[in-house]
């Protein structure tokens, strides 16, 4: 019997093939993939993933494709770190940052979605990549595509940081700059998938490419030695790597490779556009969307595609959410940097802003083990910190000028 029995609506529950759809024709509830467990759980055990490939693919059994994998071999498996020096700066004992800045090969966690997404797409037998992307997944569809020798479109908002749009022309797709934000971006990219046989992976491919992200639970769960943290704090864009974080770790223990979950997800916003996190501060199970204005362009999502289900995920498991202002979003990617030596980037700054908002507050407690997600690399939004970080000190090749500046030896 296939793992992948079906694609389930998330409203209805009626079932469809496991084809590119995403949309439900009866309530137009988004679909999921529906795995039979039963099956999973013969194939998979503790051994049988630490003896599989150190990529994101050691999980493929809970992993929505039929055959081998064929794009975005070397995906995951990035570092979980012990961040002890951060953790005593707001006072806890157990703090890790699991490190997707260095992803390969794009340096974000967009490289897991695409990898799954684009292995689909190919059993599918499409030959065309495509997605609407806030920048990191732009970049990623557009490597993935270069190396798996498919036909690539990617569409952006106008307002991109210098690196992101330049980290697509490298792999010479068709990069197309939208005058507008991300939602009218995202908007245009589903009446083209219509008209198109190509495969929009956040939009057709959705269903398969959500599904990625669950392995950002599993390795931090393998890596903390096969137990669930006591807190997450996830960025949030339109929300799906938070709810695709629970439910890969609900899935552990479903197939019993994790004895118990009782994970709070926290969820981070920028102020400027934190319409999930607003809802839920004031209680409310739905959203209203927002015109984004924020630094954090790669979470700039007002009108977000799983909101309501960040919202339903956040209270199931008793977490929190809040969010920061951009100066709070700079101080965070400073914080990181100064304490672990890790170069975020802007949604890092979220998550370093409301990690430290949490702790404050108490919601998250000294002993506590919680891990805090980088998703991104701090080279491709420098704009934002350029004004924070100094300048060199210019002297000339003189060993005078250099003891002036910085004094004699053993002076100082
Ligand atoms: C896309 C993205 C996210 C989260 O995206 P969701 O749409 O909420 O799954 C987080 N961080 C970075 C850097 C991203 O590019
Ligand atoms: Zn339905």
């Amino acid at each position: 019997m296939a793992k992948m029995q079906a694609l389930m609506c998330r409203e209805c529950g009626k079932e469809y093939s496991t084809e590119a759809v995403h949309v439900c024709e009866l309530c137009f509830g988004p679909l999921e993939v529906k795995y039979n467990y039963d099956d999973i759980k013969e194939k998979m055990s503790r051994t049988s993933v630490e003896t599989g490939p150190k990529s994101l693919w050691r999980y493929k059994e809970l992993l929505p494709i039929e055959g081998h994998p064929t794009v975005g071999l070397h995906a995951g498996m990035t570092p979980l770190i012990h961040a002890r020096n951060l953790g005593a700066y707001l006072g806890l004992d157990n703090l890790y940052v699991k490190n997707d800045c260095v992803n390969h090969p794009t340096l974000s966690f967009k490289d897991r979605v695409v990898a799954v997404a684009l292995t689909r797409a190919r059993e599918l037998g499409y030959e065309t990549a495509a997605c609407a992307s806030t920048g990191n997944l732009a970049n990623s569809v557009a490597a993935h595509a270069a190396q798996a020798g498919m036909q690539c479109y990617v569409f952006i908002p106008g307002d991109l940081e210098a690196a992101k749009v330049l980290g697509n022309l490298i792999f010479r797709p068709k990069v197309v700059e939208i005058e507008g934000t991300y939602d009218d971006v995202n908007r245009l990219c589903s009446e083209i998938a219509g008209e198109r046989r190509w495969a929009f992976v956040n939009v057709n491919i959705r269903p398969y490419y959500a599904e990625g992200s669950k392995t950002l639970a599993f390795e931090v769960a393998e890596q903390l030695g096969w137990r669930a943290p006591d807190h997450v704090v996830v960025p949030m864009a339109s929300g799906s790597l938070l709810t695709k974080i629970w439910k890969g770790l609900n899935e552990f223990k479903k197939i019993g490779l994790l004895k118990e979950v009782s994970t709070k997800v926290n969820g981070a916003q920028a102020e400027g556009c934190s319409p999930i996190a607003t809802a839920f501060k004031n209680g409310r199970d739905f959203f209203q969307p927002v015109k984004p204005d924020t630094i954090a362009k790669s979470l700039a999502i007002g009108n977000p595609a799983d909101g309501y289900y960040a919202l339903k995920t956040a209270a199931e498991s008793g977490g929190a959410m809040e969010s920061v202002t951009d100066d709070e979003v700079i101080e965070g990617i400073n914080l990181l940097a100064q304490t672990e030596g890790i170069f975020a980037e802007t949604a890092g700054g979220v998550t370093i802003g409301v990690l430290r908002k949490l702790a404050k507050q108490g919601v998250i407690k000294k002993h506590e083990v919680t891990v805090a997600y980088i998703t991104g690399n701090g080279l491709k939004t420098q704009e934002a910190v350029m004004n924070s970080v100094g300048r060199p000190y210019r002297i000339p090749p003189s060993l005078v000028k250099f003891e002036q500046t910085f004094g004699q030896r053993g002076a100082s």
